[in-house]
């Protein structure tokens, strides 16, 4: 069985970047509905005894969608903070990868902000590392998630309309630039 996550902060500590009420919403209700549909669709699939991370490698279909949306959104989710409690830039050996692969951690942004911006229909936007440590943006459709491509996911920006559209209609870059704000670097350096 699992269970949705707890989170480090409250409703309204994203504020004014994810409204309490968009937090309601795609924490509540859209990752509820996932971790219940996962556990309904797993007894007796022959995958219920398995990490959510291997479920993910090994399942199709709708268990497949629902178990990438759990492990995204648990990614996704505690990887934020309120904007004056976070650390909002990286630091050692990530922040070294991400120099030499950008330039810069800004040219990195810009380009993590148009694969969000430029994926079409609903999916997610990801830095992983890859098995010699260096990183990749990566654009996943729908439930996907980088470990099915042998990739160590890191950070993620969700561009399902659910995410957004409460806060800032269609504007997905507008809010994919504001994320910046409260992403916790180092939670990304300890998943790297
Ligand atoms: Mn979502």
């Amino acid at each position: 069985m699992f269970t949705l996550i707890d989170l480090s902060y409250s409703k309204d500590a994203l504020e004014p970047v994810i409204s309490a009420k968009t937090l309601e919403f795609h924490y509540g209700e859209h990752l509820q509905a996932y971790v219940d549909n996962l556990n309904k669709l797993l007894p007796s699939s022959g995958l219920e005894e398995l990490p959510l991370e291997e479920i993910v490698k090994q399942s199709s279909g709708a268990i497949f969608n629902n178990a990438g949306q759990v492990l995204n959104h648990n990614l996704y989710f505690t990887q934020f903070g309120a904007a004056d409690k976070v650390a909002n830039a990286p630091k050692g050996e990530l922040a070294a990868q991400i120099e030499k692969r950008w330039g810069s951690v800004d040219a990195f942004k810009d380009e993590f902000v148009a694969k969000g911006v430029g994926l079409f229909g609903s999916g997610w936007v990801w830095l992983s590392a890859q098995v010699d440590g260096t990183l990749v943006i990566t654009q996943e459709p729908g439930a996907s998630n980088p470990v099915v491509k042998g990739l160590k996911p890191l950070l993620t920006f969700d561009v399902w309309e659910h995410a957004y559209y409460l806060d800032y209609q269609n504007r997905r870059a507008a809010h994919l630039v504001e994320l910046w704000k409260i992403v916790d670097w180092r939670v990304i350096e300890e998943r790297y």
